[in-house]
């Protein structure tokens, strides 16, 4: 396995570390993404769908830029180290590859262009109160009338369904057949009748996720993608693209500088926390698994540029890039010690935001801390990844 980066390569580095430095529009004063604007969230997607780089993934054809996955590799970690805001996955790495994989020419003309250009945001709705990681047995019902379908139901956890144009939604369309053999797969315009979308606020005082009830609500039939009760095949597609990035390397590395300042701060109450060999060696036991998580991910790469697509090792990676992640702010917690006050979640600010308990470096560690919490769930939680790789690596 070779694992160093070419003269091609570093040229690449060079450009794109370039790009981003001269067009990253720095909107973002906060980490959270439950604090910001749905413009805000769209203004670098949106730079990037203009230069070609927004889906380097897609097929050329549907405006994918051709990278390598060393490119992409190391695009991610460029951008990782400028801190750019994440792209949202729910219409470029979720449904447009389900849409240009399964879908018909209409719905490819119709709906890659908008995804491309961030006009028009998507949610997932996939998992429904009792339906989460066992998602077959899900009870949301749509039942076909002349050209249209009626969707009744509830989906949960809707990151972002506030914003949403559209959702891409699954229903059973067969209540006789077998769980996995009645499922079909639906794009849903949130502007329908009957749809209402819900708040769910988050310990961290966040608001990311939603509950959406479907009342009557009338769907297209023309916007069902590939066959009825074949959803099942279109939905297990679309979640091994949404575990693979998971590992978040980069990112973890970046938050390990930030933590390594918070450590080193003057501003802390007698001498910095860096110095105290306890805590150092906490630092260096977390920096030593990313470390060992970083060779796991590239050996995984180097696999998948000879053709061998990524299989449970995904899970893997998963498990492993979630511990690190929550580990680095369990620490950053530590660090800031009684300045990370839970009531203050905005920092410092206006009004109602004017409050802050500490130092600069304090504002947000609580928060982060409680909105990681998540990452061991989503995506597939941590113990299903384990039940995956237990059956696909170990047999049993
Ligand atoms: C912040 C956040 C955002 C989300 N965004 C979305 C979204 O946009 N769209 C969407 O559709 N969903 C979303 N989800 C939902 C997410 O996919 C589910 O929470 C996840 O699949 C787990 O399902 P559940 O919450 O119903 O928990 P359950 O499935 O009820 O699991 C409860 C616990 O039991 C464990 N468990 C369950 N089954 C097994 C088993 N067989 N073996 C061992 N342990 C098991 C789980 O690991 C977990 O610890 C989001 C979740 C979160 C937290």
């Amino acid at each position: 396995m070779d694992m160093s980066f070419s003269s091609a390569d570093l040229a690449f580095r060079e450009e794109v570390r370039t790009f981003i430095e001269e067009n990253y529009p720095r909107i973002t004063n906060t980490r959270s993404r439950g604090d910001m604007s749905r413009d805000d969230m769209l203004a670098w997607h949106k730079i990037l769908a203009k230069k070609g780089w927004v889906a380097p993934h897609w097929p050329a054809e549907h405006g994918g830029s051709g990278w390598t996955i060393t490119q992409r590799y190391i695009w991610n970690e460029e951008c990782a180290r400028a801190e750019t805001t994440p792209l949202l996955p729910f219409g470029l790495s979720m449904v447009g590859p389900v849409i240009y994989t399964y879908g018909n020419e209409e719905q490819k003309k119709r709906f890659l262009p908008g995804i491309y250009n961030g006009e028009d945001w998507w949610c997932q709705g996939y998992s429904e109160p009792g339906a989460g990681s066992d998602l077959a047995s899900l009870k949301t019902k749509a039942v076909r009338e002349g050209d249209h379908y009626i969707i009744n139901g509830q989906k949960t956890w809707t990151t972002l369904a506030q914003f949403a144009d559209w959702m891409f939604c699954l229903a059973r369309t067969d209540p006789d057949a077998k769980m996995q053999e009645s499922i079909s797969f639906f794009l849903i315009d949130m502007k329908t009748p009957g749809i209402e979308v819900r708040p769910i606020i988050t310990m961290d005082g966040a608001h990311e996720v939603n509950e959406v009830y479907l009342d009557n609500v009338k769907v297209p039939a023309e916007n069902m993608i590939g066959e009825e009760n074949k959803g099942w095949t279109y939905a297990k597609f679309l979640l091994g693209n949404e575990r693979s990035g998971i590992a978040g390397v980069a990112r973890s590395k970046k938050a390990i500088e930030r933590l390594r300042n918070i450590a080193a701060s003057e501003l802390m109450d007698g001498e910095p926390l860096i110095k105290d060999g306890e805590f150092g060696r906490k630092i260096a036991e977390v920096e030593i698994d990313l470390s060992a998580l970083e060779v796991t991910e590239l050996r995984t790469l180097a696999a998948e540029s000879k053709g061998q697509g990524p299989g449970p090792e995904s899970s893997i990676l998963k498990i492993k890039g979630t511990e690190i992640q929550q580990r680095i702010t369990e620490l950053a917690l530590e660090a800031v010690g009684n300045y990370a006050h839970v009531y203050a979640p905005h920092g410092k600010g206006e009004g109602d935001n004017a409050f802050t308990p500490g130092p600069e470096y304090s504002i947000g560690v609580a928060q982060n801390y409680q909105n990681m919490r998540k990452t061991s769930i989503y995506g597939g939680s941590n113990e299903i990844q384990h039940n995956i790789i237990a059956k696909m690596v170990l047999g049993l």
